[in-house]
């Protein structure tokens, strides 16, 4: 496998009433061509704002203070919009939770995939039309045809998030980001669509960020995992090492709360992870952590390795 991504050492805040906040901690990870990095945590943790920051896609008042994007060796973070326009939905799509606020309600499925094929790959009329309709085909859609005429309200929740994927593969976009993007679908749908993006990772060599807080989800589909906690990367492993050997115990805790669901007892982890706003001394996960020692008050941990994983804790010191 080949790198087509890296994201080394970025630093993001917000300029908020009171001051510049930090929210995002030095964060690093890679992918390869044809893999999935899942990225987890609980809301408000990073993962988000983290992955945003590849498509240049912040909220207002955010900051990328310094770090580099590596895309197939170039830095994004010094393209302008004309350039990011050329890799948005081209080279790097974007499925969202919520496939509403993508569709366009005015215009057919159809007028919307030929306007991003036109865009993006240069094609006008029966040329687009036929990518349009086996782009819709990859996907499952039946009777794709006829369905290029439907209007997306005349579509299920998962049926729109095909559509949403059918425009990356009719752009042939080498990394798909996906932000949760089975949240606002039910447990059948769900499976669906992660089978669909296992297929066209499988089929066509994408590659896949999957932005998710769901580790069944995760257990699934990813090959590797970052685990973020207050805006850092806390565990970095490979599937098999996170599942079988979690080393942090933020990755524990979590792990603890599905496995409780399984022999129903739900365990939560108790507290809420720092906001933005809180002043954090130490690792920012020792208020809520049963293995806290002196130092972890002092002093936060950076992410090392630890076995063949990576972790930020002061247990392996
Ligand atoms: Fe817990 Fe300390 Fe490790 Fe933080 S550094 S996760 S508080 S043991």
């Amino acid at each position: 496998m080949s790198k087509i991504l890296e994201v080394k050492n970025l630093n993001i805040g917000f300029n908020l009433a009171d001051g510049f906040r930090q929210a995002i901690y030095d964060v690093n990870f890679s992918l390869e061509k044809g893999e999935t990095l899942a990225i987890v945590g609980e809301s408000g943790c990073g993962k988000t704002v983290s992955t945003m920051s590849i498509l240049q896609l912040l909220p207002p008042g955010a900051q990328i203070k310094s770090g580099e994007i590596i895309y197939n060796g170039q830095n994004l973070l010094g393209f302008n919009q004309k350039q990011m326009q050329q890799i948005r939905g081209k080279k790097i799509a974007l499925i969202p939770q919520d496939p509403m606020t993508s569709l366009n309600p005015l215009y057919t499925i159809g007028n919307q995939l030929l306007e991003v094929i036109e865009l993006h790959q240069g094609l006008k009329g029966k040329e687009a039309v036929e990518v349009a309709i086996k782009a819709l085909e990859r996907v499952k859609i039946p009777d794709a045809k006829e369905k290029m005429k439907a209007y997306p309200h005349e579509f299920s929740g998962g049926m729109k998030q095909r559509v949403i994927i059918a425009m990356a593969l009719a752009c042939n976009a080498e990394i798909i980001i996906a932000d949760e993007p089975t949240t606002a679908l039910d447990v059948t749908v769900q499976a669906q669509i992660m089978e669909i993006l296992r297929e066209i990772k499988e089929k066509y060599n994408i590659s896949i960020i999957l932005i998710t807080h769901d580790l069944g989800i995760v257990a699934q589909n990813a090959d590797k995992i970052a685990v973020m906690y207050a805006g850092r990367i806390v565990e970095y492993a490979s599937n098999a090492q996170l599942f079988n050997a979690p080393k942090h115990p933020y990755t524990k805790a979590l792990l603890n709360v599905i496995l409780d669901i399984n022999t129903d007892t739900v365990q939560t982890i108790e507290g809420h992870p720092p906001s933005i706003t809180d002043d954090i001394s130490g690792c920012p996960f020792h208020p809520r952590c049963k293995d806290c020692m002196e130092i972890c008050i002092q002093n936060d941990p950076c992410l090392k390795p630890v076995g063949a994983s990576m972790a930020a804790c002061h247990l392996y010191d």
